[in-house]
């Protein structure tokens, strides 16, 4: 037989002197991986089946990588939390201002699982063999845990009937009710209980097949203390990481730029765990995310695996981003992958589809974004805490940019040794002139770009003069003129076009409604992709000024020849939901009465048949957006008034922001009070 035919089929005579170095190294290494037994019989089982397999195949060059990747996954490498929540609080307030309201939940959430991890460990001893039952009561007692004894399996299930236990060390075989079922009933009753399965005769096959219906281990009698002790210890150091430090996932929702990201980095910082991001929104398909099958060349595990490969620990903080565009964007079914990921009933066992093989995920502290939770599933909602994160006022962004953003550019670009000084009005300048964002990232950027400017000066000048002050003049030689103009500035108060406040993925915005009509025959028309709901509100806001016609002075006989058309043209602003209710109202009785709206007026604000105005959500973004775009007067319902206290003072302090529970009272405002009619 000739060499190449020998190295195409893969039959060799014998099997090459390297690869079989290298393939007691692998086996070395496979022993010292700390897997858990059933990955690492799979890991022997691949390595024997490559034992047969000529290297020079490419089917060996895959079974290499393969178990590569077994023995380097962290299959039991976590790291060590810091459970002091003073510490947490400290980490959390040097990096952000503000958000009260979410450290304070985070602290909560840590307080939790600080205790739970802090209570001293419940453990049943199931045997029916008395003198092993009270030598493993004694050295568990002294070791300091809470300690119940079975004689047998039918009492070990009443004690679980009506007891929590944290750790069960249970017999395999104790007459009419074996360990089996004791494993059975605990697991669905607690799945966080870690069994300890102990055998008299165990095989490695029997003490495998308890692994995979749930066992956390076995011990094999006879045990020595020292055996006892450690299996205990890594029953405890899996349970603090993992059980005991999961909760609610966290779901930080909010407009980019408001600091979720960073805080998430935040509280991997304060619990000294690693951090780990994966953006969802790039992420296409399942595939990505759960790997594909060894059959396809050039396989490879999903994100998920590939990111603990590289963190090397399986405890991160792990920050599946944007969440919702995953929903959005995903080909299959995302919601099932993801519930997968973030349950922690499945995620202790969740398989990639590379590895063929279950990593318990439950160790890790998962953390999501979202800009908008509107359109998550009700699953996922279901299984996620949502924290709000708002927009930010100018003044908040002031201080932000002063006390953090600042002084972090400094660093970043060099300058630490001539820090320069920015006062108060520079900065409100660029927030206000150069930045229109409802978070930081923008403002960021342009304090990024000012700094790097000054640090070329600094360099071409050879001078480094010490608080060196950037003024308003600076801001326009470093940034060039002003990019963001005030949207009424230049406009008119025209007929038939309001200002409605809506609530998008980056925050607030406004967007103009526009009504005209024409001779024709009640017909309404109604253009720029409105959603369903935008449409009825349409409707609706049009039944009510008919029905109402004489109280708006308008003719009866009016609107049985004329047409009407609504026109909503902000490409930017979501076209639906109920909100627009009052702004398209008045955008209509603006155009049948012929007097011009206000232009400095923006309104929100729901508006039923018989003319009540419902509440609305969004009222600090919405409010914060008009102020933005330099409108002045801000109209919202009068039960929506509770929401204004979302907005500091001095947020309000230069706006007119009237609560209005009528069309009437609206229309006072908007189009004037009595309304100069124009003909
Ligand atoms: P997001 O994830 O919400 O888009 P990031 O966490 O990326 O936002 O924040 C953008 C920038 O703004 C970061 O540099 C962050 O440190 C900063 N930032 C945001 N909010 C705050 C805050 N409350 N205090 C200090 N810095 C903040």
């Amino acid at each position: 037989m000739g060499s190449r035919f020998k190295k195409w089929f893969g039959v060799h005579e014998q099997p090459p002197p390297p690869s079989a170095d290298e393939l007691v190294k692998v086996r070395q290494a496979i022993g010292h991986a700390e897997m858990p037994v059933n990955v690492e019989q799979a890991a022997y089982q691949e390595l024997e089946r490559l034992e047969l397999t000529n290297p020079d195949t490419a089917e060996y060059t895959i079974g290499l990588n393969y178990l590569d990747y077994l023995i380097k996954l962290p299959w039991s490498v976590r790291s060590e939390d810091n459970l002091d929540l003073k510490h947490a609080e400290q980490i959390l307030n040097q990096n952000h201002f503000g958000l009260k309201g979410v450290k304070d939940r985070i602290l909560e959430f840590l307080a939790v699982r600080i205790l739970k991890a802090r209570r001293k460990p419940h453990v049943l001893v199931a045997d029916d063999e008395e003198i092993t039952r009270e030598n493993l009561r004694h050295i568990l007692e002294k070791d300091d845990l809470d300690v119940v004894t079975a004689a047998d399996g039918q009492e070990a299930l009443e004690q679980l009937a009506h007891n929590d236990f944290d750790i069960i060390l249970t017999d395999m075989k104790m007459g009419a009710v074996d360990g089996e079922r004791v494993l059975e009933a605990a697991k669905h009753k607690n799945p966080d209980t870690q069994v300890i399965v102990i055998s008299g005769y165990a095989t490695v096959d029997s003490a495998v097949d308890m692994m995979r219906k749930g066992a956390f281990h076995y011990l094999s009698k006879p045990f020595t203390i020292d055996q006892v002790r450690q299996t205990i210890r890594q029953v405890m150091s899996s349970k603090l990481s993992g059980a005991a430090l999961r909760g609610p996932i966290l779901c930080f929702a909010g407009p980019p730029g408001t600091g979720k990201t960073s805080l998430a980095q935040a509280i991997a910082q304060a619990l000294h765990r690693k951090f780990v991001r994966v953006s969802l929104a790039g992420v296409k398909d399942e595939a990505e995310m759960r790997g594909h099958r060894r059959t396809y060349a050039g396989a490879m595990p999903g994100r998920i695996i590939q990111e603990i490969l590289r963190c090397g620990v399986n405890n991160p903080v792990f920050l599946l981003d944007e969440i919702d565009k995953a929903v959005q964007g995903f080909k299959g079914d995302p919601t099932a992958a993801l519930l997968e990921i973030l349950d922690p009933e499945q995620n202790r066992t969740f398989t990639d589809h590379y590895l063929e093989l279950p990593f318990d995920l439950s160790g890790i502290l998962f953390v999501t974004t979202a800009n908008l939770v509107d359109t998550l599933p009700p699953a996922l909602l279901d299984r996620m805490e949502i924290l709000p994160f708002a927009s930010y006022t100018d003044i908040e962004k002031a201080d932000i940019a002063r006390n953090y953003i600042i002084p972090k550019q400094i660093k970043e670009n060099g300058l630490e040794d001539c820090p320069p000084t920015f006062n108060r009005e520079s900065v409100l300048k660029i927030i206000r002139e150069h930045t229109r964002e409802a978070g930081l990232r923008g403002l960021e950027r342009q304090i990024s770009k000012v700094c790097r400017k000054v640090a070329r000066d600094v360099l071409s000048s050879g001078s480094s003069e010490n608080g060196f002050e950037i003024t308003p003049d600076h801001v326009t030689h470093y940034l060039g003129p002003r990019r963001y103009f005030s949207e009424t500035a230049e406009t008119e108060d025209r007929i038939g076009v309001t200002t409605g406040m809506f609530w998008t993925e980056n925050g607030g915005a406004i967007a103009f409604i526009e009504a005209t009509i024409m001779s024709g025959r009640s017909n309404l028309i109604l253009t720029g992709s409105l959603g369903e709901v935008m449409q009825e509100s349409a409707q609706a806001a049009l039944s009510y000024l008919r029905a109402n016609a004489a109280m708006f002075d308008l003719e009866e006989g009016f609107f049985n020849e004329h047409d009407i058309h609504i026109h909503v043209p902000a490409a930017a602003v979501p076209k639906d939901g109920p909100s627009a209710g009052l702004t398209i109202a008045m955008a209509l009785l603006s155009r049948l009465s012929n007097r011009p709206a206000k232009r400095n007026v923006a309104l929100t604000g729901e508006l039923t048949l018989s003319g009540r105005i419902l509440p609305v959500a969004g009222i600090r973004e919405k409010i914060l957006a008009a102020a933005r775009a330099g409108l002045d007067t801000i109209i919202v319902p009068t039960l929506n008034r509770v929401h204004l206290e979302e907005l500091p003072p001095e947020a309000l302090s230069d706006l007119n922001v009237c609560c209005v529970s009528s069309v009437d009272e609206a229309a006072a405002i908007t189009l004037g009070e009595g309304g100069e009619k124009v003909d």
